[in-house]
């Protein structure tokens, strides 16, 4: 694995259903933690999405900084690339002063135990973790199960921060339709 691409699924630049405020939103490509009912399938495949330089996604990020709240990684399952991911994280901290918010559906236990990980959550301030379970589905804002919990790693948000929208739809120039957060034909 090249130590500064990234495999990713999508990316949003204005997001508000990811994380508090507007939000750049990257949807990383690969799982193989096969939740029964997985709402993201298309994200799982190792061989599908694109690549990306760590560089080149940084620069996205940082041409967006004076308008947005914040970055919000989700997938996918974003520990499975920890390393290059760390890489992107870091110099968003140093560099700039947005929010970080990642979704993982290892539980905070499992994460205790992966070292590049626990890494890459140095520069995490709110962690959405636990594996999606359908028999325990929510459409709770960023929270797909009830099993998943928020962890407040820094102190930049509260629990009341976390009071948004389900669900947005984007509609691009080319025609492509993206549906972020709960589908609401679904998750009744
Ligand atoms: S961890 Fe997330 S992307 Fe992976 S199977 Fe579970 S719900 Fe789907």
């Amino acid at each position: 694995m090249n130590p500064s691409i990234l495999r990713l699924h999508h990316y949003e630049a204005d997001s508000r259903v990811n994380g508090p405020g507007q939000r750049f939103v990257v949807w990383v490509q690969g799982c193989t933690l096969n939740c029964p009912g997985c709402f993201n399938p298309q994200t799982h495949s190792n061989s599908q999405g694109f690549l990306m330089d760590v560089d080149e996604l940084y620069q996205q990020i940082y041409s967006q900084s004076n308008s947005i709240e914040g970055v919000t990684i989700s997938g996918g399952e974003p520990l499975f690339q920890a390393p290059v991911l760390e890489k992107l994280l870091k110099r968003v901290k140093e560099h700039t002063s947005l929010s970080v918010v990642l979704l993982s559906g290892f539980a905070l236990d499992e994460i205790k135990k992966m070292p590049a990980a626990q890494k890459l959550l140095s520069f995490v301030d709110v962690l959405i973790a636990g594996r999606f379970d359908i028999n325990q589905r929510l459409n709770n804002h960023l929270i797909g199960s009830a099993n998943k919990f928020l962890h407040f790693l820094t102190p930049r948000y509260t629990p009341a921060d976390f009071n948004i929208d389900n669900a947005e739809v984007f509609i691009h120039e080319d025609g492509t339709i993206i549906l972020s957060g709960f589908d609401p034909l679904i998750w009744k």
